[in-house]
């Protein structure tokens, strides 16, 4: 605390935790954090949530990594049992020379022997564009195929899944603050005012101002829940059916914008016939959400000027997550809400970077800008910027299915930067036993992580704070981020320690700077015409597309037409699937898991914040009071969850917003890792697991 006086510096640069992007003033004394505020980005106004305001100072714990560390050739077991304060019994120090030594010769070892498919990558939202776009080429350049991914697989592969093949692009088609000029807005499967809590401030707004906020979601929400006009907890895993029979109202009252649909879309009428078999009073059965409501729904938002449809991975997470996003495109596409100011189709994106991540290429099938590497003329111009380098012409395999070939044994080196799969595979007992049975296991991290108690090598990476670089948040908004402090003792930045590691393997690297990777970014990746690095410093966000050297970027995009074939974007039927199980006598429950207000994702970061970690220091289990009596466990007394794959214990908490045959748990927290529980099963499109509906036993947990 205290006024600017009392800091050596005040650094402007983005918070690290959600996709929102929120530009912060970072305050330093003596070369640590001690203060942020929020400034006057184009995200947040000056706004900050608990987490970018409070949530600063794990950078400075004393967990961080400082040096890099190599296995000891007798540490007793590989696995969980290391003490991240003492790991000396598994770990020892070493010079970055020998670790980086040891790291690539582990590598190219394998792939000596095994050939470079037996080694894989992920890499990480945390990091920067740059970073993102150097660990892609790291492995298409260094092991010769794509079997490289990131943590997009688990929030919202399915999402980009369906933008790509319905409107021809994977990013929001408009800015959240569009709701701003928009008459109506359905949330669905979000649940912002914990997981995007500014964004969220902007939606109260909007409803405060007399707009029509429609919430639909298995667990009402304490947030929203008072500011909306209709508030639909429909069951879990039943989003095909409410969102198909509000579109079946749409198409038999015929209140669909007719127009629109004849100048820039295709496939209606199969469309329409199709869903002509999802009235209702039918869908209702499957939903629990009443005829008349649905119908009051379909109204509002057909008969709106202007509508938008936000949704996070209440929507993704699901076997039918790409179904369910094309039924929500379906739905902006009859009504005409794609395109003009106070429309738009926004999932909202998860981590501070997951958007840029993926722009830059992190992601198995394709290269930067979603280039497909099933293309000769994107394999073309890679192999001429990449000085020669052939680039496989078969898509990698994603996350789960990586961490399946490891367990398999035909991977059996991986590089993980920055991602923590032993604590956010959806089986996490498999992916334990996977990364147990590597040969070689590199973690680039600034935490002991769960994953890098696995590791051969661990190299101590950089926090957010102490990176200079670009990102890019859940608007398309290319953000500059600037270092505020150095990382600790010898801890380094990303891009240069895998610039390091890159010529070690052979790699002919030549990066001084993070700017002269951007420079090369934008030599494949028409999305970045007209935003350069100078722009980015002066201006601070500039939002993709942009048009010219003055545009600040386009809030809404698709007014023209779809970057599609004849410019139309594509109507895609979905039918209803249930989920991949059931609940039944024996896990008679349905669990769904997500995040908290107060922790971020895998908690390595949030439950390392004292300020968060004091607010919310154990796992809780949430459930219906009814159901907390029925079981006679009183709220703060333990309960067990148990599926078909594992078991955990937490405390149980009484809330009024899970339906009663419903539990909510977080997964922020090792002690009860909610991915023993969760099912693996993937969607067939985007690959992503079904983190949102799991059948559960839960019982009162006796004392042993
Ligand atoms: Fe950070 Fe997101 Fe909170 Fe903004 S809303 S301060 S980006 S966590």
């Amino acid at each position: 605390e205290g006024d600017s006086r009392d800091f050596d510096a005040e650094v402007k640069s983005v918070c690290p935790f959600c996709g929102v992007g929120c530009q912060v003033s970072i305050k330093v004394k003596d070369g640590a954090v001690k203060r942020v505020d929020g400034i006057n980005g184009p995200a947040n106004e000056g706004r900050l949530c608990v987490k970018g305001r409070f949530g600063f100072d794990y950078i400075q714990h004393p967990d961080r990594l400082t040096k890099p560390l190599i296995r000891r050739e007798d540490a007793p077991d590989k696995g969980l049992n290391v003490d991240p304060s003492n790991p000396w019994t598994h770990f020892r120090e070493a010079s970055w020379d020998e670790a980086l030594d040891v790291a690539a010769r582990g590598l190219v070892d394998l792939r000596s022997y095994f050939g470079g498919q037996s080694v894989a990558g992920f890499g990480s939202a945390k990091c920067t564009n740059e970073e993102a776009y150097l660990f892609q080429k790291f492995i298409r350049q260094g092991f010769k195929h794509n079997n490289v991914d990131h943590c997009t697989r688990l929030c919202h592969a399915s999402s980009v899944a369906a933008l790509m093949e319905n409107v021809g692009s994977g990013a929001v088609t408009a800015s959240f603050r569009e709701i701003e000029n928009a008459d109506v807005a359905i949330v669905i499967g979000a649940n912002p005012t914990e997981n995007h809590p500014v964004a969220a401030t902007y939606f109260k707004q909007f409803a405060k101002r007399g707009g029509n906020l429609i919430v639909m979601d298995p667990r009402l929400q304490n947030g929203l829940k008072r500011h909306a006009t209709h508030n639909l907890q429909f069951k879990p895993g039943s989003d095909v059916a409410l969102v198909n029979a509000i579109c079946n109202v749409i198409v038999e009252e015929k209140l669909y914008d007719r127009q629109y649909i004849q100048g820039f879309t295709e496939g209606f009428f199969e469309y329409r016939d199709h869903i002509r078999a999802f009235p209702p009073e039918k869908m209702s059965e499957i939903c629990g959400v009443d005829p008349d409501t649905i119908r009051a729904v379909a109204r509002d938002f057909a008969g709106a000027q202007r509508g938008m449809i936000f949704w996070g991975m209440g929507v993704s997470q699901h076997i039918h997550g790409t179904d369910n996003a094309r039924c929500l495109i379906s739905l902006a596409l009859l009504c005409g809400h794609v395109g003009r100011p106070g429309t738009g189709l926004h999932p909202l994106r998860g981590q501070n970077n997951v958007q840029g991540a993926s722009d830059a290429g992190l992601i198995p099938h394709v290269m930067p800008d979603y280039q497909t590497v099933t293309d000769t003329h994107v394999r073309d111009l890679f192999r001429h910027i990449w000085q020669g380098t052939e680039i496989d012409a078969a898509p990698g395999l994603t996350v789960v299915e990586i961490m399946d070939r490891v367990y398999r044994g035909s991977i059996r080196g991986m590089y993980v930067l920055g991602e923590n799969p032993a604590m956010s595979d959806p089986d996490v007992e498999h992916a334990r036993k996977a990364l147990a049975k590597l040969d070689c296991l590199v973690v680039q991290d600034i935490f002991l992580t769960e994953t890098a108690m696995f590791a051969d090598v661990i190299l101590p990476a950089s926090a957010l704070f102490e990176k200079t670089g670009t990102v890019t948040n859940t608007n398309r908004t290319v953000q500059v981020v600037r270092a505020a402090t150095e990382p600790p003792a010898e801890a380094r930045q990303d891009w240069e320690i895998l610039v390091d590691l890159a010529r070690r393997i052979g790699l002919d690297w030549d990066y001084d700077d993070p700017r002269e990777v951007f420079d090369e970014m934008k030599m494949s990746m028409r999305s970045l015409h007209h935003i350069t690095w100078k722009r980015l410093e002066k201006e601070g966000a500039v939002t993709y597309p942009c048009k010219g050297p003055e545009d600040p970027g386009a809030s809404v995009v698709f007014g023209d037409g779809f970057p599609r074939r004849a410019g139309r974007a594509q109507f895609t039927p979905a039918r209803v699937t249930p989920p991949a199980e059931s609940p039944d006598k024996e896990y008679p429950m349905i669990l769904i898991t997500g995040r908290q207000l107060e922790h971020w994702h895998t908690g390595s970061m949030t439950r390392r914040s004292v300020t968060l970690d004091n607010v919310e220091p154990e796992a809780t289990c949430s459930l219906h009071p009814s159901t907390l009596r029925r079981m006679g466990v009183p709220e703060g007394g333990r309960v067990r969850l148990t599926t078909r794959r594992g078991s955990i214990a937490m405390l149980a908490r009484a809330d009024r917003n899970v339906a009663p045959e419903t539990a909510f748990i977080p997964f922020a927290f090792v002690e009860a890792a909610a991915n023993v529980l969760t099912n693996p099963q993937l969607d067939p499109f985007g690959k992503i697991p079904e983190f949102k509906y799991s059948a559960v036993r839960i019982e009162a947990e006796t004392e042993s």
